[in-house]
Parts: C-alpha cells; structure tokens; sequence
C-alpha cells in the first residue's frame, strides 16, 4: 500500500514539474510550493499566484486546498490547490507571450469598456486576436456569448485599451460584447462583474467606480479615464443603459456583487 502510495507522489510529482508550479517534498508534494520557483515565472501578488491559466493560493508555502475565506471573500479550491473559478474562462482567442507588450502593469485600475460595435463576445474576440498587433489594441478580457470570458492576454501583463498612462496602470482591461437579448445581457453582465470584482480583490484594487483623481486606485470606466488621463471614449455606460443599467447601479454591484 506504502509503496502504491509513493509511486502515486511520484507521478504527480512528475506532472507537477512539467508546469513548473510545484516541488516534490515528501508528503507535501502535491501542495508544497517553492515561492522563489514561482516568483520568477508566475505573477505573485498577496499570496496569490497566477500561471496564465490557474490561480492559487499560497499560506505558510503550502497552496490552499477547499473552501476558504482570504480577506472576506469566499473561494474554492480543487484537491490541487487550483481556484475553481466562478466563471468560465476560453483561451480560445488568447495572445501568445510575445505578441503585444510583455511589461508588467501596476496594479492602480481595472478598466470597464464595453466593445463599441454590435460584436458579440467571440467576434470581439476574434476581431482582437487578429489585430491587436497592426492596430496596437487589445485588452486582457471580453465578455461575451452568455456569460464566457475570453481572455486575450494575462491580466498584470499591459494591455492596449486606453492610452499609456492608464494602460501601465491597470490589472486589467475588460470588455463586455454585445448581446441581442435581455437575458444574454444578463448572464454577460453578471460575468463582467463576477470577473472585475475578483480580480479587483485579488489585486487588493478597491471596488469603487470612477472615484477620485488619476492618483485613485479603483475600477474605472474609459469614460473616466477621458476626463481624467485620455482620450475621447465615453464606454461603457451607453451600452449599459440600453439594458436598464445606470452608473449608480453599476457601482453598487461592483461594491456589493451581485
Ligand atoms: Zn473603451
């Protein structure tokens, strides 16, 4: 039995390195985390590690397993110690490491846009992917097609969304694609929040809209980086009023979920 048990260690000490996330350690093999490994290939912020595809938790070396609460929020994690996130993430439409920028963000805003045509989310998506590098734009995530995110690039990697003040400065940039239905509208909407307040509380950025001056952390909207940084963009509240969505309620399910 002893010995069954070790050469299961083993094998998953083997898959483990193939993603270079973990270290064989005896008994602590599946959870034991060599924080210097992972700060030089992961994005560390708190605790929390990200590998461009899966989020964990990291506690006295050891990744959290379970139901836990981390700062009030409530989050669950597989036997593995990966987050099982409240959200569906296709990496269908992503950018490879070396197209756009490869410089690490400030974690000051997260930016809310919506995608300024009738695109839905995978079009969006697709339209991005194809070019974000001749026209210089692309940002982290789109919402779309009931509810999936699409992720474009990791989020703390720069983006190309609105102007290179706010670019170097945000987590993330997030856009939500066009639904012709009330009920897709929903599911995207509730998506867009699900993924701005996550991220917002992974990177300790506080859950208020559009508060404050350029030197304001928080979510902001790209019509307030125009009034505030620049540009002429004025999203994502048009959009969102064409669903019965003002700024008021916006910011009142970003601060309290939804
Ligand atoms: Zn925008």
């Amino acid at each position: 039995m002893k010995r069954i048990v070790y050469l299961l260690l083993a094998l998953l000490g083997i898959t483990s390195l193939t993603y270079g996330f973990f270290h064989f350690h005896g008994s602590n093999a599946i959870h034991y985390v060599n924080s210097a490994t992972l700060k030089g290939n992961h994005f560390y912020q708190n605790g929390w590690y990200y590998d461009g595809n899966d989020w964990a938790y990291v506690r006295n070396g050891h990744k959290l397993t379970r139901n836990r609460t981390i700062n009030n929020v409530q989050y669950h994690f597989n036997q593995n110690g990966i987050q099982i996130l409240p959200y569906r993430v296709n990496h269908q439409y992503e950018l490879s490491a070396n197209q756009g920028s490869t410089l690490q963000a400030n974690n000051k805003y997260i930016i809310l846009h919506d995608v300024g045509s009738e695109a839905t989310g995978t079009q969006a998506a697709s339209y991005m992917q194809r070019t974000a590098i001749p026209n210089r734009v692309y940002t982290n995530f789109i919402v779309g097609n009931n509810g999936i995110v699409y992720q474009i690039k990791r989020p703390s990697i720069v983006s190309w969304g609105a102007g290179t003040e706010a670019n170097n400065n945000s987590a993330a940039q997030i856009e939500l694609g066009r639904s012709q239905t009330q009920s897709g509208f929903e599911q995207d909407y509730k998506t867009y929040i699900l993924l701005a307040r996550d991220l917002a509380e992974k990177y300790s950025i506080p859950l208020t809209l559009d508060a404050g001056k350029a030197d304001t952390r928080g979510l902001k909207s790209h019509l307030w980086v125009t009034q505030n940084l620049w540009g002429d963009h004025q999203d994502p509240y048009g959009y969102l009023k064409e669903h019965g969505i003002s700024k008021k309620q916006l910011a009142s399910d970003l601060a309290n979920g939804i």
